[in-house]
């Protein structure tokens, strides 16, 4: 079975070239997935943007409306990086329902991948670094609502500490959130995870893949999952601009292969997300989310 992929054209809210965010990285990475034989027709497929209903499971309404209406106050456009108008609006629906569809089909076949999400510093009342709605907190309570789902855990490795899933989720007891990210890192108040791994700047594979490995069979001790969420942030590279680690290529392909192997053998479906990853030369960027993809595509 090739591996099953979320994606759409409005992902990409065509942003100039030089904006701080790297807005490309989308159409970038779908052209990468399919120079490697990924996405294809079959395996490839598109959400509807979410309902207000479904993102005000993990936001408050007010701020729903304000972003489904492009009327978000300044003060909060200022906090996410980008102002949200009517692409920026669209984006974050797809995003959010993107999530929740690879979610869906990870259940279904094992093993799924939104080729976007990841939005982790989305908080209950509003968005912040780049991120509009939390698709990863959204996706979780939508199955929990559901009765798809009982007990999800949510593993993120972006290098910035998932603060928003963490403020959306404290209270929620049957989802458990895990997040491995630099210390010295945005953001700078962070909001407590169930369990957090702070890094210090300058960390390598060998260290990083070390901590990591203790960590997982921790995870899976604990209950039994019926779903992982798999925040897969290549903002730990060397060459990221923000990310302040110092991971390899080959050190990212081991990382994506510990965790989705620890996962797939005990049977844990696995919801991929891209997360963060930040560089002027996207087109490198896209070839690095893209490792994700080639390493989940080796497994069922
Ligand atoms: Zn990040």
């Amino acid at each position: 079975m090739p591996l099953q992929i979320v994606h759409h054209p409005g992902y990409d809210a065509g942003f100039a070239v030089n904006h701080r965010f790297p807005m490309s990285k989308y159409p970038l990475l779908m052209e990468a997935l399919r120079i490697r034989g990924l996405a294809i027709p079959g395996a490839l497929s598109m959400p509807e943007p979410a309902s207000a209903a479904r993102l005000k499971l993990a936001h408050a309404a007010d701020y729903v409306d304000q972003v489904i209406a492009c009327r978000v106050p300044e003060k909060i456009e200022r906090e996410i990086g980008f102002s949200v108008g009517p692409r920026v609006s669209l984006r974050a629906q797809l995003a959010t329902a993107g999530t929740l569809l690879a979610a869906r089909l990870a259940l279904e076949h094992g093993i799924a991948c939104n080729a976007a999400g990841g939005s982790h510093h989305a908080r209950r009342a509003q968005g912040a670094g780049f991120c509009t709605f939390n698709d990863v907190a959204v996706a979780s309570l939508a199955l929990l609502a559901e009765g798809a789902v009982e007990n999800v855990l949510v593993v993120d490795l972006d290098v910035h500490q998932g603060d928003g899933t963490a403020d959306i989720l404290k209270d929620e007891p049957r989802v458990f959130t895990f997040s491995m990210h630099g210390e010295r890192n945005y953001p700078v108040r962070k909001i407590a995870s169930d369990l957090d791994a702070a890094l210090p700047d300058g960390t390598g594979d060998d260290a990083y893949l070390d901590r990591l490995a203790t960590i997982l069979p921790q995870l899976s001790w604990q209950r039994r999952w019926d779903i992982v969420f798999y925040n897969a942030g290549v903002d730990v590279h060397a060459e990221d601009r923000l990310g302040r680690l110092a991971l390899t290529d080959n050190g990212l392909s081991a990382r994506e292969d510990m965790v989705i192997g620890h996962f797939r053998k005990r049977g844990v479906p696995l919801c991929g997300v891209i997360g963060g990853g930040y560089s002027a030369d996207v087109p490198a960027l896209a070839a690095r989310h893209a490792i994700l993809f080639e390493v989940a595509s080796r497994y069922e």
